[in-house]
């Protein structure tokens, strides 16, 4: 069945699972499906489902090449027992934001997955995705996943991939420029299968390295003739994003459920963003019939996406900012490429001239038409740092509700712009716990700060009387497995050898 292919033209078609297994279109481009939104999902029913139920539907309607019981099998594995919530992405109230007459507002908490960040959620999944993939391809043949991160990718990946049948993970963090909390996280992984190593440099050299490890042909022949081959869990592949369509359906029934909306009610989500694929996965909800109002796009100090919203020119060319909200320090947002297909009607010619712009020169215009249609979708507002603390300590003030700093991005959007005049409700969705960013949080609360990321666990549950997620506060007395530093150049062999553990595992 051929079904997916890339923005940036339909030469090449292929099924979901070989788009899931290369992850990168041949010529650069993203997958994309022309078959979105040709099938709805039946929001009349929404509100009778659980997550996992729902779950089974977007992915049956996105995914058509794997059978229901793999699907089913999929969303048991990812989503049973992983969550500590049994809404698995659960919503929760606070106070109208945005201002008089603001309609209803709610959290909705992405974050209690194994390793308290939203990436969880399509991480837990991804793995499953790739074994059903792989297990059709070559016989016998293993994938190992390389990722360079600069802190939270690293860990959910891990955590997804840790004995996962048929794949092996190495993660490079740049040494000296994560958390102790998100070090920790990484270098106490369990699994046979897992490496991981600190390089000297910062992340844009790591991921530097890590594309010119998937360029590296010899590298690639040596590794084949031992039965491996590279791949990548970034969220550019299709198996990343569409398990995250599934929450804003999940929201939407449980609203239905709490009595806050009607059916057919339209709301209004508040996305923190990065690198655009929380926020696509709202978009492809809508397409699926979701009744979405409006998309905003919140941003932290790196205000590239908001200054392309409003002017049309997307510009990388810019200062970079390190924030309190390091997920979201990205100047290339890989995922908009996806919208900009869709809004454009599926013009390949036009998204391949507008990319191959931003690689020459850094930058690239979208046609005024163009971008009048996207802002009929998609609101935008960004925050500086003075602006995430305070929004932090006001949603606690006014909520008692504490939120992490990618997340308080968002709050203060919401802030700041009106709700959408057809909006029932709005929905802020949290991507991290506060807990991951324990000082930063501490700080914006105006309590005293202790040197230590674990003493200001403590004390922020002391300030507030809510309780870390055990996983983080265990870390501190966790055995840590991987000491490995290494060299940029270094970062090849230490992949190589990594396969060869994987490989002699295997016999
Ligand atoms: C990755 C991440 C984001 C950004 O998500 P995108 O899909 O890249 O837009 C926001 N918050 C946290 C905590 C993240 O880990």
């Amino acid at each position: 069945m051929s079904l997916y292919h890339s923005t940036r033209s339909r030469a090449h078609a292929c099924s979901a699972k070989q788009a899931i297994r290369t992850g990168l279109a041949p010529d650069g481009g993203l997958f994309v499906s022309d078959a979105l939104g040709t099938q709805k999902v039946d929001v009349d029913t929404l509100a009778d489902k659980d997550y996992a139920a729902i779950a089974r539907e977007v992915l049956g309607l996105l995914l058509p090449d794997y059978t229901a019981d793999e699907i089913a099998a999929c969303v048991d594995e990812a989503y049973t027992g992983t969550f500590a919530s049994p809404e698995v992405t659960p919503v929760v109230d606070i106070a109208p934001v945005g201002g008089e007459g603001a309609p209803h507002a709610h959290v909705l908490e992405l974050y209690h997955g194994p390793t308290s960040a939203f990436k969880d959620v399509a991480l837990q999944m991804l793995p499953r995705l790739m074994a059903r993939a792989q297990a059709g391809a070559g016989a016998g043949e293993r994938i190992m996943i390389v990722t360079a991160t600069s802190g939270d990718t690293g860990k959910a990946a891990l955590a997804g991939f840790a004995d996962a049948p048929g794949c092996g993970i190495t993660v490079f963090y740049p040494e000296g420029k994560v958390s102790r909390v998100q070090e920790l996280q990484m270098t106490t992984q369990a699994g046979a299968n897992v490496a991981v190593a600190a390089v000297r440099g910062n992340f844009d050299d790591a991921q530097s390295a890590v594309k010119r490890i998937f360029a590296d042909r010899a590298l690639a022949d040596r590794l084949a003739s031992a039965g491996v081959v590279l791949s990548s869990a970034n969220s550019i592949n299709v198996g990343r994003l569409v398990p995250q369509v599934v929450y804003y359906f999940a929201s939407y029934a449980q609203l239905l459920r709490a009595g806050a909306i009607a059916a057919g009610d339209a709301v209004e989500f508040c996305v923190p963003t990065g690198n655009f694929g929380d926020v696509l996965a709202g978009y492809y909800a809508k397409m699926l019939g979701l009744p979405v109002e409006r998309l905003i796009v919140a941003s932290d100090k790196n205000n590239v996406l908001f200054d392309f919203l409003t002017t049309g020119v997307y510009d990388r060319n810019r200062p970079f900012f390190t924030t309190t909200s390091p997920s979201m320090d990205i100047l290339i947002s890989s995922n908009l490429e996806r919208m900009l297909y869709y809004v454009s009607d599926g013009d390949c010619e036009l998204i391949a001239g507008l990319m191959a712009d931003l690689a020459e020169t850094g930058r690239f215009e979208v046609p005024p038409a163009l971008l009048a249609k996207i802002r009929e979708t998609f609101a935008c507002g960004w925050a500086d740092e003075d602006e995430v603390a305070g929004a932090i300590a006001a949603c606690w003030r006014d909520n008692a509700y504490l939120i992490d700093p990618h997340t308080a991005c968002g709050y203060h959007v919401m802030e700041q712009l009106p709700a959408a005049p057809g909006a029932a409700a709005r929905v802020l969705l949290s991507t991290a716990s506060p807990y991951k960013f324990p000082r930063a949080v501490l700080q914006a609360l105006g309590a005293e700060v202790p040197a230590d990321d674990f003493a200001c666990m403590r004390a922020l549950e002391e300030a507030t009387g809510t309780t870390a997620p055990a996983q983080l506060a265990a870390l501190e007395a966790a055995a840590v497995r991987f000491a490995d530093v290494v060299d940029v150049p270094g970062m090849g062999a230490y992949v190589e050898s990594a396969a060869q553990r994987l490989e002699e595992a295997a016999r």
